[in-house]
């Protein structure tokens, strides 16, 4: 019997912290050993020339996410996670969603119904509070946050979801009393409700003012109320999908004022811009997302922002609804306003592969700040870390080998989501996942998805690290 199941040879091998060139063995789905040169597995992959990552962990995804407004999330626990896994990322945290005027216990036990036997890859869930009862501040979220549930996203936003400011204290103070970690949707539902009205009295109801009914202040003032509220309470505070200027100088005010407050962003905000809204007919639908994307500037923002360490966070956002579908963008018909169209882009799978190329690849970030970005500071976040997020001795194997130099033009046909489409379409990138290993198994490897439904495992998570880092240029906080 051999000592390893498998060797990754001869690969230049990142993690968070180091670059290193090392052998990686395997054996019951676990790395056991970093060396200069090991032999003796039943299998070795050569990885000489071939960058080599910890798998990605995507802390912010939706599969299928019921919802209200008859649209469908176009993807479920399996064609979400095989897009993922063909993309890199050996990890997805979805959203179990409480429906107002039901249960949150009662969300996570239909969310393992929809999950259960069906993923490729490893996941966990988050879980999304928008009605904060009594029973849910006082029992179940309590329970559920030390059930292996720890963290949890609130919208500032959205009439079915939002909760009012002092609903936003009430459950931020359960999670400074048990530790979750707040992850807040900062987009101020008043001023877009106004806009959105008087943009639709003016007949502007194409898709482009979904952009000008979400304008920066709306954003900036949300997040500034939300460090706000994260302040009086004492408790960190994941303010997600950034998308400019004005939001980041309110999380590094905060930050630099010794605050928890963590930023996150997505691809959207990097290689998107309001002028992607603007597309002949009704096309622009398929960059409704909300916070939308801004412009050439708010980008080189952004990049700015995961180089000096105000992001922790570089997820995908992936909210996936077909376009041609009037289950899907086209719920409302073509003709309909911005406002019924459901808000998100697909990006689960393209989001390891754009920043490499793009970030690493173009010298914008170094390899270490991208592991850090797209897998570690997520395993931190949100209590898998070292199990995830790394590779070391006794983390899993979740591991990526990339083909460096392979140029690709990215089109949706080669992508496995359920999405008819994808808003990076045509775009040219060098360098794709090879292969794609979550706990020793090739769940990607030479273009072809090899992993299994069922095969991925749900993950209870611990309690938030107490340290998570927040970049080279603002110094570490210790937590109260
Ligand atoms: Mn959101
Ligand atoms: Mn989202």
């Amino acid at each position: 019997m051999s000592q390893f199941d498998l060797i990754v040879k001869g690969g230049r091998v990142a993690t968070a912290a180091d670059v290193m060139h090392c052998d990686i063995g395997i054996k019951d789905g676990r790395v056991v050993s970093l060396a200069e040169s090991l032999e003796g597995a039943e299998r070795v992959i050569d990885a000489s020339g071939s960058t080599v990552t910890p798998g990605g962990v995507d802390g912010h995804c939706h599969l299928d996410q019921p919802s209200m407004d008859g649209t469908v999330c176009a993807d479920d626990f399996t064609s979400g996670t095989r897009s993922a896994a063909a993309g890199g990322t050996t990890t997805v945290i979805p959203f179990a969603l409480q429906i107002r005027g039901h249960s949150l216990k009662e969300a996570v036990e239909d969310y393992h119904r929809r999950s259960d036997g069906k993923a490729l890859i490893d996941y966990a869930f988050h879980l999304i509070v928008t009605d904060a009862t009594a029973q849910v501040c006082g029992q179940e979220l309590p329970a559920l946050l030390q059930a292996g549930y720890s963290s949890f996203k609130i919208y500032m936003t959205y009439d079915d979801m939002m909760l009012a400011d002092g609903q936003i204290l009430d459950v931020l103070s359960v999670a400074r009393r048990h530790r979750g970690m707040v992850m807040i949707h900062a987009e101020g539902n008043e001023c877009i409700a106004w806009l959105t009205d008087k943009l639709e009295q003016a007949g502007k109801t194409a898709p482009r003012y979904h952009a000008t009914s979400r304008p920066q202040p709306v954003e900036r003032e949300a997040t500034h109320r939300a460090i706000t509220l994260a302040e009086l309470t004492d408790v960190p505070l994941l303010i997600v999908h950034v998308s400019a200027r004005e939001a980041v100088q309110e999380i590094r005010r905060a930050q630099s004022r010794g605050l928890k407050i963590y930023g996150e962003t997505c691809p959207q905000y990097l290689f998107l811009t309001e002028a992607d809204l603007d597309k002949p007919g009704f096309e622009g639908a398929k960059c409704i997302c909300s916070p939308p994307p801004r412009d050439k500037e708010n980008q080189q923002v952004i990049w700015d922002g995961l180089v000096n360490g105000t992001f922790q966070l570089l997820s995908s956002d992936h909210s996936p609804s077909r376009y041609d579908d009037p289950r899907g963008k086209m719920v409302g018909g073509t003709e309909a306003s911005f406002r019924t169209v459901p808000n998100g882009i697909p990006g689960i799978e393209t989001r390891l592969p754009l920043m490499f190329s793009e970030g690493v690849g173009k010298g914008r970030i170094d390899l270490q700040t991208f592991v850090a970005l797209t897998s570690t500071n997520a395993a931190r976040m949100y209590g898998l870390y070292p199990r995830k997020g790394t590779i070391a001795v006794g983390s899993d194997a979740d591991i990526v080998i990339w083909d460096d130099t392979r140029e690709v033009t990215i089109s949706n046909d080669m992508l496995h989501h359920n999405v008819d489409y994808t808003p990076y379409e045509g775009m040219h990138i060098t360098g794709w996942p090879r292969i794609v290993l979550c706990r020793g198994e090739a769940v990607f490897e030479d273009g072809e998805v090899k992993g299994r439904e069922g095969y991925g495992q749900f993950l209870a998570c611990d309690p938030p690290e107490k340290a998570i880092p927040l970049g080279r240029s603002v110094t570490d906080f210790q937590p109260a």
